[in-house]
């Protein structure tokens, strides 16, 4: 019989993973990749819905297109999972697995900021980012923020992209004049790993008025008096507040008791999870990396290498080294790169690739190399 390996979530991990196993195995193993979503969508999408640059559905890669020996896709809601028993019950049945990854990344709480559903925006999800795209038309003069309200949160460079777009999006519609753009930010500089990047990126919030409040979260909002209230009480008034909210794991998994302080803890190295035949990739994990689709693909990899040499008796991975390359959009056409490393035993450090048009097609073929591996997409 193919051992069955049962994948929880088709995002960053659970794609890669799947696609590197099917690569592997083909028809010899016997893999169930669950998600309740029938498409995926690439985070930076997202920004791209909210401005107007795409359209929902030409960013939208449908699970259906996938098409690999030995994978079977079920469109199911993950309503509880077993770990002692390695059992993952859905809303379409259960799944008893020889080999069971998690991979289902962070959940979002905008109410657990109080004021931000009733008074403000968040652009992490689909959903959000499709309200914002009729929303901003309406802004054309007054005070924006985009504001982090908790940590962690997924990929630390988006907000600074976000303001940087929003810079571009209302310079476009010839009433940036009459608007301030603020960013309010819990670090001290916007990318800490990498000071180069940091003062790239600062050079271009000086370059276009773009106020960066470095060291603080926004607590809540106040509707009625339009202010944001920071951590350190300071008031920062506001017409347009672009949020990114409060991350957690999903409900499933907070109720399966995999997690400690919020996160399922993993081996740095080998992504195992305290329970026999079970590991745990990506944003859902608190393995010590920034929450980024990038890090999620690449402790895949890991895994997906771990699982051949357990099935195959090959070679033993090298451990997982936490490197991963983010793209940054900078807004005015150019795109920059960091590529960081984490979990060297050493403090993170980043090496900066300065914006560039040559870097907007660097990222293109990210996004297509994974639509054609994971999808067969063109
Ligand atoms: C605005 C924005 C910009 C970003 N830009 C970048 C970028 O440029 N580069 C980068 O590397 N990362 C970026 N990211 C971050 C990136 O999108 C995430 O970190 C990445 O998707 C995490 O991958 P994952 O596999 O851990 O989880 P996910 O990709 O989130 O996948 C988890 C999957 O689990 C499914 N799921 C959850 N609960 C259930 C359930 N109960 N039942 C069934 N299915 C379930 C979800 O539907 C989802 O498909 C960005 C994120 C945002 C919001």
């Amino acid at each position: 019989m193919s051992p069955h390996v049962v994948i929880c979530g088709a995002g960053f991990g659970g794609l890669e993973l799947t696609a590197r196993l099917s690569a592997a195995f083909g028809r010899e193993i016997d893999i169930t990749l669950i998600d309740k979503n029938d498409a995926f969508v690439f985070g930076y999408s997202k920004l791209d819905v909210m401005f107007g640059r795409e359209r929902t559905d030409t960013v939208r890669l449908p699970y259906s297109s996938i098409s690999k020996p030995g994978v079977h896709f079920r469109q199911e809601t993950i309503t509880a999972i077993d770990p002692e028993a390695r059992r993952v019950t859905t809303d379409g049945g259960s799944y008893d697995a020889d080999i069971l990854v998690v991979a289902l990344g962070a959940d979002y709480d905008p109410a657990a900021t109080p004021g931000l559903v009733e008074g403000g925006n968040e652009f992490y999800s689909v959903a959000g980012a499709e309200r914002l795209r009729e929303v901003l038309p309406g802004f054309s003069k007054g005070r924006a923020i985009v504001g982090v309200t908790s940590t962690p949160f997924k990929c630390p460079p988006a907000p600074s992209e976000a303001a940087l777009l929003l810079h571009d999006y209302l310079t476009a519609r010839g009433v940036r004049d009459a608007c301030e753009i603020s960013l309010v930010m819990p670090f001290g500089v916007p990318i800490p790993p990498s000071p180069e990047t940091s003062e790239a990126l600062l050079d271009a919030f000086a370059e276009r008025d773009i106020t960066f409040v470095p060291d603080r979260l926004v607590r809540s909002l106040d509707p009625a008096r339009r202010v944001a209230i920071l951590d350190d009480e300071t008031e920062m008034p506001y017409d347009l507040f672009l949020g990114i909210p409060k991350h957690r794991v999903p409900g499933v998994v907070a109720a399966s008791g995999m997690t400690e302080d919020g996160w399922i803890p993993v081996n740095s190295l080998t992504l195992e999870t305290r329970f026999p035949g079970i590991y745990a990739v990506g944003d859902v994990t608190s393995v010590g990396t920034p929450k980024a689709g990038v890090f999620s693909e690449g402790a895949a990899r890991v895994v997906a290498t771990e699982i051949i040499a357990a099935l195959e008796s090959g070679e033993q991975p090298a451990g997982y080294d936490g490197i991963g390359s983010c793209y940054i959009e900078f807004g005015s056409g150019r795109v920059g790169r960091v590529e960081v490393q984490f979990l060297s035993g050493q403090p993170p450090t980043g090496t900066y690739y300065g914006a560039s048009a040559a870097l907007v097609a660097e990222k293109k073929d990210f996004g297509s190399s994974r639509r054609a591996r994971w999808f067969g997409l063109d």
